[in-house]
């Protein structure tokens, strides 16, 4: 049966209006299975109305009552975590494994919110002159919105969407066009959870409707992620609006390898970081900075055995390591750039072009790829390329590794292999990158701390989860209190000082 997705507004399904619609494919037959409706300036603002109304009482409710209902929610989310895992796989090709791991780390996010009382616990100075006391506390920003990639379409609206309920914010919800299925069931589950309605509405859409979110007034934070044009460009027009903005974008991951690294273990890590996921990972480890020539052809050796083993198959098949890439656009875009590196003169050693899966022909597979000898000079190296390929550089020095993802446009996650804390130390210390692994190939931080990259890869001065999160969705509020007996004092003319 064909899906249809429509619109989620105010604790219910609204039809979308506009006649526009994007398909959904099935990325691992390489077939559509639906469509998902785009919606109009209106139905957005329809939205932003419900979310509007929903927050005096939302915002006014002590905050215990609001983490038991992220309490239920998570309960219902573990409860339909194979469903879920289902949908997200037929929609986004990932194998089921990653996508209940998708699900984990936003449920991670969502246990995190559940601590929202304590997270909201204020300041407070007696006596901070005669007679007068100080407070301060924090409170939700008002009606926020989330813009989220197809890449994680569990995790990302998690990450945003419980820390700003939590906070007492209402929140609204424009998932990508390729995957929404399980934005809109978490959506419906949430009212299960017993969030009042207009609490977390959903609107999908396209360009139309984010741009309706960057110039709606009645939305006071937007958190996006995506790639970094689009990041840069939400960003861009809600500074101009003096909204409150985060906006995540791409990246190019390294992996540092030092002569030192126990070899066999950083080839295994990699392999995992690199290929898993069909590359589609903000953290995914793309690029290898091998220090000596020695440990390169130890490594890309070890690798390229690695790589016969990979298994391809389709998202639900348990055996396979990794599954299609989301749509037959960006297996060709993954394709252009591939022979981008052999154009330049990188040394192709895997090629997964060309990769047809037996009894899937049409679906939307990229075996896995390897090139040596990658320059940093290159177009196929400066650029994301978000598919399973994986580059490796050549330095003599530990100098010339750290300077690599320094100097990079994207500054999003870095991890070095070494068995030395003295370089793992420096290392961490002095590269321009916002996450680092050591020995640890994927360091997206555990929700209590909080993610996000420098550089290109994050626009906007505060991160997603922990208590950065909690501070995005909430603003600072400052009492300062006297209350006075005794004999009436004259007008003070100068600037009050604390005596
Ligand atoms: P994308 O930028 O194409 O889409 C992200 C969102 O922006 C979607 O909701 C989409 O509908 C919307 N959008 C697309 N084009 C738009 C336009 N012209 N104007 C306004 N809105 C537009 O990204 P994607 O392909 O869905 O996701 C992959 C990208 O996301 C990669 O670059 C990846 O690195 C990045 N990503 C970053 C992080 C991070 O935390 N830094 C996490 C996950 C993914």
């Amino acid at each position: 049966m064909s899906k249809s997705y429509q619109h989620f507004i105010n604790g219910q399904t609204v039809q979308g209006t506009s006649g526009r619609t994007s398909d959904i494919f099935n990325p691992s037959l390489g077939e559509v299975t639906g469509h998902v409706a785009l919606a109009t300036t209106g139905e957005l603002n329809n939205a932003v109305a419900a979310a509007k109304a929903a927050l005096p009482e939302w915002s006014a409710m002590n905050p215990q009552r609001r983490a038991r209902v992220l309490f239920n929610f998570k309960n219902l989310v573990e409860a339909h975590a194979d469903e879920l895992a289902h949908i997200l796989s037929e929609e986004h090709g990932k194998v089921l494994a990653d996508s209940l791991g998708d699900i984990q780390r936003g449920l991670d996010v969502i246990e995190f919110a559940c601590g929202v009382p304590h997270l909201l616990k204020g300041e407070y100075t007696p006596g901070a002159g005669p007679g007068i006391d100080v407070y301060s506390m924090r409170q939700p920003v008002g009606v926020a919105a989330g813009i989220t990639p197809f890449n994680f379409p569990a995790m990302i609206p998690m990450w945003m969407f419980g820390v700003a309920i939590a906070t007492g914010c209402t929140f609204i919800l424009k998932p990508s066009e390729k995957d929404p299925g399980v934005p809109m069931r978490l959506a419906e589950l949430m009212m299960e959870a017993g969030a009042p309605a207009g609490v977390l509405n959903v609107v999908n859409g396209d360009k139309e409707a984010v741009d309706a979110i960057i110039d709606h007034p009645d939305i006071r934070a937007v958190s996006f992620v995506g790639s970094s044009d689009i990041a840069h460009y939400v960003y861009q027009g809600c500074a101009k609006q003096g909204k409150r903005v985060q906006a995540m974008g791409g990246a190019k991951n390294h992996g540092i390898i030092l002569p030192d690294a126990d070899l066999q273990q950083a080839v295994q890590d990699i392999t995992g970081a690199a290929y898993g996921s069909a590359g589609e990972r903000c953290m995914a480890l793309s690029t290898v900075v091998a220090v000596g020539n020695e440990t390169g052809d130890r490594f890309v050796e070890a690798m390229t055995d690695e790589l016969a083993k990979l298994n391809v198959g389709i998202s639900t098949d348990s055996a396979a390591d990794y599954g299609p890439v989301v749509t037959a656009a960006h297996k060709q875009r993954i394709e252009d750039y591939i022979q981008m590196g052999v154009d330049e003169g990188a040394k192709l050693v895997v090629d997964g072009r060309n990769f047809s899966l037996q009894g899937y022909e049409k679906g939307f597979y990229v075996g896995p790829t390897l090139f040596d000898d990658v320059k940093p000079t290159m177009q196929s190296y400066k650029d994301e390329i978000f598919g399973p390929v994986l580059q490796v550089l050549r330095e003599e020095s530990f100098e010339g590794a750290l300077e690599l993802p320094s100097k990079h446009q994207y500054g999003n996650g870095v991890a070095i292999f070494t068995r030395s804390g003295g370089a793992a130390r420096e290392f961490a210390q002095r590269v321009n990158v916002g996450m680092v692994g050591i020995n640890v190939p994927i360091p997206v931080p555990v929700a209590y701390h909080s993610f996000g990259g420098w550089k290109r890869s994050a626009f906007g001065d505060a991160n997603q989860h922990g208590m950065e999160g909690v501070r995005f969705y909430t603003q600072t509020k400052t009492v300062t209190q006297r209350w006075p007996d005794g004999e009436t004092q004259g007008a003070a003319f100068n600037i009050p000082v604390m005596e």
